[in-house]
């Protein structure tokens, strides 16, 4: 069964191996990324502000 090509909402990137989130897709290096990222680290706003676009968009 092939999947999909989904684009990340993270990178930008078209992959096929990842995980949803609501109706959003996160690939798995992104993923990765986002599971070792330290609240302390200075990547972590940008993933909270891309979670946070999926979620308003969700609810708008
Ligand atoms: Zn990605």
């Amino acid at each position: 069964m092939d999947r999909p090509l989904q684009r990340c909402i993270v990178c930008g990137e078209e992959r096929t191996v990842g995980i949803a989130i609501w109706d959003q897709f996160i690939c798995h290096p992104c993923e990765q990324e986002m599971v070792k990222t330290d609240v302390q680290d200075e990547k972590y706003p940008f993933f909270i502000k891309q979670m946070r676009r999926i979620w308003l968009k969700e609810n708008a």
